[in-house]
């Protein structure tokens, strides 16, 4: 995203051979004495196979010198290193990582400008998303499922059948009877014609459906009131 926006350039195969000079002229070289058996190997192993190497930086390749030299490639790795830290020749290694170039300077975090255009577009961004969050919550009659998917461009899909929606209009052989209980539930409650909390209705238990229903149904007949928090007959 980022590369093909043209904020970085990304490279996976960039040129990842290592590199090495020598620091030491050829005579110096041979006047070392502190060097293990193992160090003289990839020493003689780089001069037998490179040339230039005093003069310029050559790419060489760590499973070559390793071959010649006879010890394993991490060996060569650290001996070079090594070698490299003693200021005997500058070892660049391989780069197993890919390569990143940024295109234009980089900023720190406290001087980064957000300009207006992006603002507002990360803004409207935002509102879409609380709408679809809103809408979602409060359209009762496409399957959440459904809902979901839309969402995300999916338009071929089936109602879930588990979901409130699917389940509100799933048809209820016992609706009919659960309704005339519900209302007769309310009016129980309601019997002492005082005036009843409204949550209390939900101690009832009744079936959600039935309970919306009933309660409509008698409010409209105006067998029950309702003021505020407060239900009554
Ligand atoms: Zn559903």
């Amino acid at each position: 995203i980022l590369q093909s926006a043209g904020y970085i350039e990304y490279e996976t195969d960039p040129d990842a051979r290592a590199r090495l000079k020598f620091l030491l002229g050829r005579d110096e070289l041979y006047k070392l004495y502190e060097t293990t058996p193992n160090e003289e190997a990839v020493i003689s192993a780089l001069l037998r196979n490179y040339s230039g190497l005093f003069s310029d930086y050559r790419y060489v390749e760590e499973a070559l010198i390793s071959q010649v030299s006879g010890l394993s490639q991490n060996e060569v790795y650290l001996i070079l290193k090594s070698l490299s830290h003693r200021r005997i020749l500058h070892f660049i290694p391989q780069r197993k990582t890919p390569f990143i170039t940024y295109t234009q300077d980089r900023i720190d975090g406290c001087d980064v400008v957000i300009p207006a255009s992006v603002y507002d577009q990360r803004k409207e961004q935002f509102i879409k998303h609380v709408n679809a969050i809103e809408a979602y919550a409060t359209n009762n009659h496409v399957c959440r499922s459904r809902q979901l998917l839309r969402y995300f461009d999916e338009t071929k899909s089936e109602d879930c059948g588990i979901c409130d929606v699917c389940v509100d209009h799933q048809p209820n052989p016992n609706a009919e009877q659960e309704f005339k209980d519900a209302k007769q539930a309310i009016l129980d409650l309601l019997a002492d014609h005082k005036p009843h909390d409204i949550k209390e209705t939900s101690e009832l238990l009744l079936p959600r459906k039935a309970f919306k229903e009933a309660l409509k149904y008698l409010c409209n007949e105006e067998l029950v009131h309702i003021d505020g928090l407060l239900i009554y007959r």
